[in-house]
């Protein structure tokens, strides 16, 4: 990208508050040089992750915009769900962004809109939108919307007054009609996307788009396969970015990084070279997800000596640790695995949930985790009531378990810190 570029007329032209923006970036750009860039021993391999951090609000967005005013993409679809399959979107010719907001932003406006005890990431995306600062909000074309936890089904009849919406119906019990329906949910989600873009989805688009979803979901297991080595080869906040990154940047040049980011680190593995000491306690995260630039617990954990090996949430493994089978003859076919896979993504909104709780175990054995850190977002009251079966489940295993309820303000981290800290040593 020439350096002449002017980001701030794009940014204009999106119908942001530009101004308010650049101090947003300013926060974040701060955030991301005391966070990341004071790490020690970080992989070289990472800098691409830089480059994306220093590129999310600029050069990627102008890639996509420059890109649809070509026709490629043709359109811009935002979702806010791991259930909305990216597959089918890229099928049909578009590209899916991520938009979960991990910052708060405006919240008087947002509260305009949404109860004030509402979970921060939900008031996050009202005040981002309500205070033009995502390009990722403004430059889509249609909101893929999903019902799914209560804050955001009914946040969502009030964000559709701001954007266009598509609001998918997503089971919250696994049996065989809701198999059915939520097949039916996946068909229903390709005609509307096809409607969009005025491009039929077929064989040979959606093998591809399968094809180029499983090849990031490979290279993000190679690298997390990587964290079970003692010292550890990369950092947790290293490896969360890398997810997040999955929501925003193009798969293709995304997947590569990440397959050159799991050969340093098994390479780094096999000789012993870690980010984090030998020896230093390995934590495994479990709870809601991390947008970006929410990266304070895994910051507040790995500055207080710990190191973060695994994330079990939705900025994490349940992103990458099921493939859609590459092998359907039809359409049809294809939608149908692509809707089975995806219903089977452990979210809290799903009762009985057991499956959460042994992929949480299998991990902390996997990835030689000496104890779980389960949290959640304030007021989100699945993954707190969940909270309970977790830590039951974590006893029976013989893992030391510690459950948090956080926010995206400062004001609660000195009690966050210590209360941590006090962990790491009793591990
Ligand atoms: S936690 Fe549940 S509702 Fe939230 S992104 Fe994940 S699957 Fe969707
Ligand atoms: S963190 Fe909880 S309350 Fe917030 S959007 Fe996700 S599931 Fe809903």
């Amino acid at each position: 990208m020439a350096d002449e570029y002017d980001y701030h007329k794009m940014w204009g032209d999106l119908g942001m508050d530009v101004e308010a923006h650049d101090g947003l970036l300013g926060v974040v750009g701060e955030m991301y040089q005391t966070m990341f860039l004071t790490q020690k021993n970080r992989p070289a391999s990472t800098s691409y992750l830089d480059g994306v951090a220093a590129n999310l609000h600029s050069g990627r967005i102008r890639e996509m915009v420059d890109g649809r005013s070509e026709g490629n993409p043709k359109k811009i679809i935002g979702s806010f769900c791991l259930y909305v399959p990216e597959e089918v979107v890229t099928a049909a010719g578009a590209v899916e962004v991520g938009l979960c907001a991990g910052a708060e932003w405006a919240p008087e406006d947002a509260e305009r809109y949404v109860p004030r005890n509402t979970c921060p990431l939900i008031k996050g995306f009202m005040g981002f939108k309500l205070g033009r600062v995502c390009p990722y909000i403004e430059s889509a074309d249609l909101v893929v919307g999903e019902n799914t936890c209560d804050g955001k089904k009914k946040a969502y009849e009030q964000f559709s007054k701001l954007k266009p919406m598509y609001i998918m119906d997503v089971p919250h019990v696994r049996n065989d009609d809701t198999k059915l329906q939520w097949r039916h949910q996946v068909h229903a989600l390709a005609a509307r996307i096809e409607e969009e873009t005025g491009q039929k989805i077929t064989e040979e688009s959606l093998r591809a788009a399968i094809k180029l979803a499983n090849d990031k979901r490979r290279a993000l297991q190679r690298l997390s396969a990587t964290r079970a080595a003692d010292p550890v080869p990369i950092s947790g906040l290293d490896c969360l970015l890398t997810v997040q990154a999955a929501f925003m940047d193009d798969s293709a040049r995304l997947t590569g990084a990440i397959n050159q980011m799991a050969d340093e680190c098994e390479k780094r593995a096999a000789e012993g070279i870690g980010a984090a000491p030998k020896g230093a306690k390995r934590i495994l995260y479990t709870g809601t997800p991390m947008a970006v630039p929410n990266w304070k617990l895994f910051n507040i954990i790995e500055k207080a000596g710990g190191v973060v090996v695994g994330e079990e949430c939705c900025t994490g493994s349940r992103y990458y640790k099921d493939l859609v089978p590459e092998d359907g003859a039809t359409v049809d076919e294809m939608l149908d695995d692509i809707a089975d896979r995806y219903l089977n993504i452990q979210c809290a909104i799903f009762t009985p949930n057991q499956g959460r709780r042994d992929d949480v175990i299998r991990m902390a054995r996997e990835l030689h985790a000496d104890g779980i850190i389960d949290a959640s977002l304030s007021f989100c009251t699945i993954y707190e009531m969940e909270a309970f079966d977790m830590e039951k489940a974590a006893q029976e295993a013989g893992i030391p378990y510690m459950h948090l309820s956080t926010d995206y303000s400062a004001e609660g981290d000195g009690q966050l810190t210590t209360r941590i800290q006090a962990f790491l040593e009793m591990i």
